[in-house]
């Protein structure tokens, strides 16, 4: 087997061209494989060192590696970072004019292009599979390499549709190595990215999903700028990091709030200008210290090895989502923070939009797995690095010590009396049909308090009024917020947000299920400082 001699000429590239002395992690074993001609699936979290895995055989074997990628707004940069080291690297998409294509086509066909990135719905193109042919028969492909591969799972988080196309290409060329890559390692992916991509005789490569520089904190949503304020002015003031918001407006309106702070803080959404975009993009990649506040059209393919932190002020929508975002924070190795802060409104806005969504049943169904996951790792009492993992199918023996359900556990109560209480209001506001009421009503009769909304509905005379004034408002949205997440209660597909029993509830009414709730402080809610609850 040739396999050594082959992993020696990686070895020579790893040191001559990136001028790195040694393999990280599964590189070594994965440089191998493909440079020997098998298939390749890589499972590496993001941060891992992914690219070298491609790289390196495209430039160690004879001819032209086609690296397929998902965004055209980052081939620039992927390109330029290369040809810096004196590989000779191209790209072809729909930004170029015709006469810029046909110089890389002819550098493709006179052999001088060592790595070629193409966006998956050119490579479906037939004119640019023809083009490839001929490079194959003139100077060779050297690997396929597709990027971002969970972009081929229908049902995970990126989907798209493009990469459908790229499961032939092992017939095309059947000579040619096919390696695939991601950050996302859910079993289901990971099984049908193999199946989609037809990859099946790939070696498989999963590596530790576990970061244990980064810290991860999740702490109740109270007024969300301020909290994120003052985390980035106590613990991260002058570092670079990311914040993501689900809404434009959202990301517009941080971005101003921060920078009227003194921090610098840059906006990045589909939304704005491209070159805007590529400005603030470029900006965050080459300055010190810029604060980027983005919608998740941000991040992927980013390399900037010093991100302090990333900071969520909407819930993500899936555990793999918040974990390739927070997985951009602390590349290189040194302490960094995930800070998140969720809170009631997340929980019946994202349900909210699932039960509206467009698609069949199943893909709510789907998605609101994903949420339910997403809840159970914010609700958690135990080591979140511990849930996330298991979530990955990876088991960690100890809770990790930096987390902050592991720096300060957290206490519970008992909260099937208070959750009682409220599930007998929802069952008689359910009764009078037509009214549609929110979290924050049920919290008021509850508590007894009077306002024109109460009035107006003779709330004021139902049974449960004021039952509940032993405790605070903010501890009722705990008490809301945790049975939503913990599917005792649910939000109708009404498109209003109205609260109403969920199949959980009946056992909690009858008594047969005991509630046990997270203890939050209100202070620990207000100050970002050790982020526990
Ligand atoms: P991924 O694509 O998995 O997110 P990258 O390929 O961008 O990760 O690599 C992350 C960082 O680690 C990059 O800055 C890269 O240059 C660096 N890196 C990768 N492999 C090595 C290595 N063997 N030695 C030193 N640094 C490495
Ligand atoms: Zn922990």
């Amino acid at each position: 087997m040739a396999a050594p001699i082959a992993l020696e000429a990686g070895l020579e590239t790893l040191r001559s061209t990136f001028g790195y002395d040694a393999f990280r992690g599964q590189q070594g074993e994965i440089i191998d494989q493909v440079l020997g001609g098998g298939d390749a699936i890589v499972l590496m979290p993001t941060g891992g060192g992914k690219s070298l895995c491609y790289q390196i055989p495209a430039l160690a074997r004879q001819g032209t590696g086609v690296v397929v990628s998902p965004l055209i707004a980052l081939m620039h940069d992927q390109v330029s970072a290369l040809r810096a080291v004196g590989a000779r690297a191209e790209f072809l998409n729909s930004t170029q004019d015709s006469a810029e294509r046909s110089r890389v086509e002819q550098a493709l066909l006179a052999g001088q292009v060592d790595l070629l990135y193409v966006a998956p719905e050119r490579l479906a193109l037939e004119s640019t599979r023809r083009l490839l042919d001929n490079v194959h028969n003139a100077g060779g492909l050297s690997v396929v390499a597709i990027d971002e591969a969970h972009c081929v799972a229908q049902w995970g988080h990126d989907f798209r549709p493009d990469y459908l196309t790229l499961g032939d290409l092992g017939e095309r060329w059947p000579d040619v190595p096919r390696i695939a890559l991601t950050a996302t390692a859910t079993e289901a992916t990971h099984r049908e990215l193999a199946m989609r991509l037809r990859l099946d005789d790939a070696k498989h490569f999963v590596s530790s999903f576990d970061r244990p520089n980064i810290q991860y904190r999740i702490v109740p949503k109270d007024d969300p700028r301020r909290q994120l304020l003052s985390f980035i002015k106590n613990e991260h003031d002058g570092d670079a990091g990311i914040v993501y918001a689900l809404s434009r407006k959202s990301v517009e309106q941080t971005a101003e709030f921060l920078a009227a702070q003194g921090i610098k803080a840059l906006p990045y959404h589909a939304g704005l200008d491209a070159r805007v975009r590529a400005a603030n993009q470029s900006r965050f990649l080459r300055d010190d210290g810029i604060v980027m506040v983005a919608t998740i059209a941000f991040g992927m393919g980013i390399d900037k090895p010093d991100v302090r932190f990333v900071a969520h002020i909407d819930l993500p929508k899936s555990v793999e989502g918040y974990y390739q975002e927070t997985g951009r924070a602390g590349r290189d190795g040194l302490p960094s923070t995930a800070w998140l802060a969720y809170g009631l409104n997340d929980v019946v806005q994202q349900r909210r939009m699932i039960e509206t969504s467009e698609g069949d049943e199943a893909h709510r169904r789907r998605l609101s797995a994903n949420l339910d996951a997403m809840l159970a790792l914010c609700e958690t009492v135990d080591c979140r690095r511990r849930q996330v993992l298991a979530y990955f199918g990876q088991n960690l023996a100890e809770p990790c010590g930096n987390c902050d359900t592991c720096i300060e556990k957290p206490e519970t109560w008992d909260g099937t009396v208070p959750a009682q209480k409220l599930l007998s209001t929802v069952v008689r506001l359910q009764r009078e049909r037509g009214q549609r009421f929110g979290g924050g009503q049920i919290i008021d009769i509850l508590r007894g308090k009077t306002t024109p909304r109460t009035t107006q509905h003779g709330h004021d005379k139902l049974a449960t009024w004021g039952i509940g004034s032993d405790l605070a408002e903010q501890q009722w949205r705990g008490v809301l917020r945790q049975l939503l997440a913990q599917g005792l209660l649910a939000v109708a597909d009404d498109g209003y947000g109205t609260l109403v029993l969920s199949e959980g509830s009946a056992g909690v009414l009858s008594g047969s299920t005991k509630v046990e709730l997270r203890k939050e402080s209100p202070k620990a809610a207000r100050s970002a400082g050790s982020g526990s609850a």
